[in-house]
């Protein structure tokens, strides 16, 4: 159900994803011919300079096999069938240099300061699990990860992530759009925005849907706190080459 959701999502998300970007960060999204885009949802019913990738066959075979043996413990296969087989993550220059995350705080209808701490809390979990850091205080232009709300997201979700990466698989710019009101129109509480937050700076990061409801990176976002299989997951994603597995 999750994963056709948001396959139906996907379909149709792009234009409206550039219209919104080019209205509110003019600039800030790559517009080079590589980049690619794509979007990920988050159900909201019940609250989303490195050396190129080695592609040579043995390579991919290896990545494979390492795929293979954390398939009991990690969703990273989930991930890439939400990728075509292409593992996406930041570069590994980025590892000694954190990400830097700008805070829209907009006074759209419902928005409370609560939710900015809310959305610190989740950038405090996501901290620590991988090398790749995450620094909130920069400004839109020049931020890796913009995150905003707004009243309401379309097709019953409460948070999407958009991101642009490169033709080598390295992710360049994240965009974090949580609505303050699920699709039924109801506000959402603090606890619920922390875990939308959780979830979404999960798809920053790369990381695709859970199978597992007590994963953050389940389709409907409930979990406070990191599990086992998203530190995982994410640490598997930061020790592959990215590019394609086939
Ligand atoms: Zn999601």
């Amino acid at each position: 159900m999750g994963v056709a959701l948001l396959v139906l999502g996907a379909v149709g998300a792009d234009l409206v994803r550039r219209g919104l970007h080019q209205a509110r960060l003019p600039g800030a999204v790559s517009a080079g011919g590589s980049s690619r885009r794509v979007r990920r949802d988050t159900v909201a019913s019940a609250h989303g300079a490195s050396a190129p990738a080695d592609s040579t066959g043995s390579s991919r075979s290896r990545v494979r096999a390492r795929i293979a043996e954390e398939a009991d413990f990690t969703y990273i296969a989930a991930t890439l069938l939400e990728t075509d087989s292409t593992i996406r993550r930041w570069p590994d220059e980025r590892l000694s240099r954190p990400l830097t995350v700008c805070v829209i705080r907009d006074r759209v209808d419902g928005f409370r300061d609560d939710f900015v701490a809310n959305l610190n809390y989740a950038l405090g979990r996501w901290n620590g699990v991988l090398p790749l850091g995450l620094s909130a205080g920069a400004d839109s232009a020049s931020a890796d990860v913009v995150v905003t709300w707004t009243p309401q997201l379309d097709s019953g979700k409460t948070g999407r992530t958009d991101l642009t990466w490169d033709r080598r698989g390295y992710i360049r710019h994240a965009f974090v759009t949580l609505a303050t009101h699920d699709p039924s129109g109801r506000l959402l509480d603090p606890q619920r925005m922390s875990a939308l937050a959780l979830h979404e700076l999960g798809h920053a990061l790369g990381l695709g849907h859970s199978t597992v409801r007590e994963d953050a990176l389940y389709p409907v976002a409930t979990a406070l706190e990191l599990s086992d299989r998203d530190r995982r997951t994410a640490r598997l994603l930061y020790e592959l080459p990215p590019g394609s597995i086939r």
